[in-house]
């Protein structure tokens, strides 16, 4: 039975623990943004749930969170998620994050920060994951109770992508599909409880359910009608990103203090909250070196491929952005420094500086687990006549590496439909690394800037919020952002680079091929 309550009652807790739902997802994430008059609050959840307050100047003012474990222990969960016995199965409870909810907000009311000037809010939350409200529930959620907790008897399931866990859903569970009002995503989830009703889907979170048509902005039919009959009713239909979707229920006016004037903006996944925050423009990509690597991108004319993945813009209508994800990145960087530069970033760092740009020719393909762009795994060396060779020298293995991992950022960011550079913005552990940053900017061809984006879904959900006031007259996303501090320049491209890297990109993409055809046969 999925049902939403307003009161945590022991029925409703013994009714909960004999459920059991096939959920699965890897980790966990939901933001929610808030904005005051001159005052914006964001919320994310990972293991905690975090807010942010920004004001008129897209300051920060306040910040807090709740911590999942050690906050929530009635839970049981460890790093916010349940485990389950296949190991590989990761859910997290619905209920809890709607306890975190009160308490967050307690929290805040207790720390003096006065509600009533929050003009805004807005958040995000994991992409992918889906939310089944119950029959009835609208009723309740559009009554709750300013006296009571938030209580919500909800069942949840996270697990990529959304259209097609819909329809083991309804397959396998098929009566409990049949009582089935509503189906949220988790972002769209989290703005229902601020809207008291249900909250439209968001063009952007939308676009990464596998359902939408992301030319049209709207649900994709033949999609829906694979997935479940009458789909489009349980959806709703999804709004643009920027959309205002009404003012915050009355349990918050009257249980917190909010004004009741307080608006609340489409929620949306992290991803397109991230790009938000990172305050991304036409023609950017952001180049995550972190533990895996990530490329955002901006894109207005997107080439969907069978890579990546490629929503609707969050903070333009127009526009698109795109996602790709190296699982081999921080960590084969270091266990190539391990090997051929005596466990120092400094020989690391000067191998890159001693080795000319391209490399003298050689390529490397460098996939110490499985890949996820493309799917190859293993080290693959060429010399310069593309001939497979066993070894490089140790200098020569090191630019192999860093440039085999940029030209496989650059070719694959340019088969989702990237063309115009107008800035690399590095982030990540590897991007205090400035010769690593001088090959990024080698080989895309493009300044390199670094910015602080810690909590930038969190910021990005912030921005969002105070953009959404003035998005429908027409304020672009970077007119209200024009004041925000801008990202720094830390590398320029050599000048010789587009001689270089134009015909070397070629060469990758032919290898690449190769390389992959070997694990084909
Ligand atoms: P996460 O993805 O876990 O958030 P970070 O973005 O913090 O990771 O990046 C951590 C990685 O940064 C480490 O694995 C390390 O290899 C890398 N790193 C740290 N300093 C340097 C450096 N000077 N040069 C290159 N890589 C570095």
């Amino acid at each position: 039975m999925w049902s939403l309550v307003t009161r945590c009652t022991r029925g409703c807790a013994r009714r909960r623990r004999r459920r059991k739902w096939p959920s699965g997802i890897r980790s966990l994430r939901l933001e929610i943004v808030f904005l005051l008059r001159c005052l914006a609050l964001a919320a994310a959840v990972d293991h905690t749930l975090k807010v942010v307050v920004i004001d008129g100047n897209m300051e920060v003012v306040h910040q807090s969170n709740v911590q999942f474990d050690s906050e929530l222990p009635e839970f049981r969960t460890v790093g916010g998620v349940h485990l389950h016995d296949d190991r590989l199965t990761v859910t997290s409870p619905v209920l809890m994050w709607v306890k975190a909810l009160n308490l967050l907000l307690d929290k805040m009311k207790r720390g003096g920060l006065d509600l009533t000037r929050v003009s805004a809010l807005s958040g995000s939350g994991q992409q992918h994951g889906s939310v089944y409200w119950r029959r009835g529930a609208r009723e309740t959620l559009t009554r709750l109770d300013q006296d009571q907790d938030l209580d919500l008897d909800l069942h949840q399931l996270l697990q990529r992508f959304t259209g097609n866990q819909i329809m083991k859903l309804r397959q396998t569970r098929a009566e409990e599909f049949q009582d089935t009002e509503r189906i949220s995503l988790v972002s769209s989830f989290a703005a229902s409880l601020f809207l008291g009703d249900y909250a439209a889907i968001d063009h952007s979170d939308g676009s990464g359910m596998n359902l939408m048509d992301i030319n049209t902005r709207s649900w994709s039919e033949i999609c829906l009608e694979a997935v479940a009959p009458g789909l489009a009713r349980l959806l709703g239909t999804p709004l643009p990103s920027t959309s205002v979707l009404g003012p915050i229920s009355s349990y918050f006016v009257r249980r917190y203090g909010f004004s009741p004037r307080c608006q609340v903006v489409t929620f949306t996944g992290d991803n397109p909250a991230s790009l938000a925050g990172m305050r991304l423009k036409p023609g950017d990509v952001t180049v995550s070196l972190g533990t895996s690597d990530t490329v955002f991108l901006w894109l207005q004319q997107p080439r969907p491929a069978l890579e990546g993945h490629v929503f609707c813009n969050p903070v333009d209508g127009q526009a698109y952005m795109a996602l790709l994800c190296f699982k081999n990145g921080s960590l084969t960087r270091e266990r190539v420094r391990n090997q051929f530069a005596g466990g120092s970033w400094e020989l690391f760092s000067a191998a890159l500086k001693d080795t000319p740009l391209g490399n003298h020719g050689n390529i490397g393909f460098y996939f110490d687990t499985m890949e996820i762009t493309p799917p190859a795994v293993g080290v693959h060396r060429f010399d310069r006549d593309d001939a497979e060779v066993s070894s490089f020298g140790p200098q020569v293995e090191v630019r192999a590496l860093v440039e085999g991992q940029f030209l496989s950022r650059r070719l694959h960011a340019e088969r989702l439909g990237f063309s115009a550079r107008s800035r690399v913005v590095a982030t990540g552990g590897a991007s205090s690394n400035k010769e690593i940053l001088q090959v990024l900017s080698d080989v895309f061809n493009t300044p390199v800037f670094t910015m602080d984006l810690s909590n930038s879904a969190c910021l990005g959900s912030a921005y969002r919020a105070v953009h959404g006031l003035v998005a429908e007259s027409g304020v672009s996303f970077f007119d209200v952002m024009k004041n925000s501090p801008e990202p720094q320049l830390v590398a320029s491209p050599h000048p010789a680079a587009q001689e270089v890297y134009a015909p070397m990109l070629q060469r990758f993409a032919r290898l690449e091929e190769r390389v992959l055809q070997q694990r084909r046969t």
